[in-house]
């Protein structure tokens, strides 16, 4: 029998996993990923580890990364997206990729490009030293710098007259993995994202960690003395129109909360909630043993300004004492929710499958969350709705199940 092909769309946790998933019960995969790196956003967080593992799920997308840029069956398509699908005996996928810029075969990820021209982000940098290459031209600075690149490279690496192409493929089944786009922070404009240096996003964050090995403020440089975090910016919002959940952000922000006390036991922290979501069996204990070390008030505050020193008052309503608040802090954390991708009213279109109320894909069947109304397309991970990085990867392999099971392998 002639080896199956699937195609995968979207690079990130749950397109990965499927696909090695499917790769290793000896079908050939092309993953598609629309930015110039594998990983998606899971592999923008660090780990969370402190004397004892949180299991965050940081280095599961980091193993996976690797086997997947390892394994031969795995056809890695990067800054490419879907022209059209067809469905005909299967699919007929017609795909375009962007000019690379950047020679894979020819690049050693030596960072020479990078050093030279970050500071007007001219190089950008992937997370995972598994991607390669590990570096892409910021398409929006090819024609200001084109002296430069062409002689930055030692390798020859570099062409800035790379063109786009286009490329037919097939497929017998199709996943879709397209992920999330996060809450943009600048909507909740009363906490200042856009105005204020030191208020900042949990992706942020990770960001920072990862440049410095500590919490630094933004504004002078100097480790975080005092610190809180806000929960729920963006989802569980009615003003919003956005009534779900995001599962992900309590436990992010419980577990990253932990790890920085772990690494500076005098660091303040306070988690300024609604309700703090339970996930897991393990996560009430968590959550209990959490509280010797953070402050939680059950608040969400009103609104933040500035005062000396770049530190950040927030105006509350204490709901335990029953009374108006304010408080200092010099860095505020906002846990931004998981938003349908902002493509998937496009994709959706090309692919014939439905949404559903919020912008996420809707399973056709209640019983399985990978179904579509199209037989032979699956949908994983957060493309279906917020989950962590374990549920993801749970789901990516029920829909690479359902592959193996439409295109009649058996593993
Ligand atoms: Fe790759 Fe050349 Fe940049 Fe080195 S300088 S990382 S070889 S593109
Ligand atoms: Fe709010 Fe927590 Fe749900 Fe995130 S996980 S939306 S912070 S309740």
């Amino acid at each position: 029998m002639e080896p199956k092909n699937v195609m995968i769309i979207g690079g990130g946790i749950a397109g990965m996993t499927a696909a090695q998933e499917l790769a290793e019960a000896g079908l050939n995969v092309d993953l598609v990923e629309k930015s110039g790196f594998l990983g998606g956003h899971a592999i923008q967080y660090t780990c969370k580890a402190t004397s004892e593992c949180l299991q965050c799920g940081a280095c599961s997308v980091e193993k996976m990364l690797k086997d997947v840029v390892e394994n031969d069956k795995i056809n890695v398509h990067l800054s490419t997206e879907i022209e059209s699908i067809e469905k005909n005996n299967g699919y007929s996928i017609k795909v375009k990729k962007s000019a690379a810029f950047i020679d894979a075969q020819k690049c050693t990820n030596c960072g020479i490009c990078y050093d030279k021209l970050k500071e007007n982000n001219v190089i950008l940098q992937g997370y995972s030293k598994n991607n390669t290459p590990l570096y892409a031209i910021n398409t929006s600075k090819i024609d200001e710098n084109k002296i430069v690149l062409k002689e930055v490279c030692p390798e020859g690496a570099i062409s800035v007259s790379d063109k786009a192409s286009s490329e037919n493929l097939t497929a017998d089944a199709v996943i879709v993995a397209t992920g999330f786009t996060p809450f943009d922070p600048n909507r909740k404009s009363v906490y200042g994202y856009d105005k204020f240096p030191n208020v900042i996003s949990g992706l942020d964050l990770e960001r920072i960690k990862r440049q410095k090995g500590f919490l630094a403020r933004p504004s002078d440089g100097a480790e975080v003395q005092k610190v809180a975090f806000i929960q729920c910016v963006g989802s569980r919002d009615e003003n919003l129109g956005n009534l779900w959940c995001s599962q992900v952000c309590c436990p992010y922000a419980l577990r990253t909360a932990e790890s920085l006390k772990h690494q500076n036991p005098d660091l303040d922290i306070t988690i300024f909630y609604m309700d703090i979501q339970n996930i897991g069996k393990s996560f009430p204990v968590f959550y209990e043993s959490c509280k010797n070390d953070i402050r939680f008030i059950r608040s969400i505050p009103v609104d933040i300004f500035p005062v000396e020193n770049d530190n950040l008052n927030m105006r509350l309503f204490d709901e335990a004492e029953g009374t108006p608040a304010m408080e200092e802090f010099d860095m505020v954390v906002l846990s931004i929710g998981i938003m349908p991708n902002s493509e998937n009213k496009k994709l959706a279109a090309q692919l014939d499958i439905a949404l559903d109320a919020d912008g996420f894909f809707a399973n056709s069947d209640v019983l399985d969350q990978t179904s579509t109304s199209n037989d032979g397309m699956f949908i994983a991970g957060t493309a279906q709705g917020p989950k962590s990085i374990a549920a993801s990867m749970a789901q990516a392999g029920q829909a690479a199940s359902g592959v193996l099971k439409y295109v009649g392998v058996t593993k």
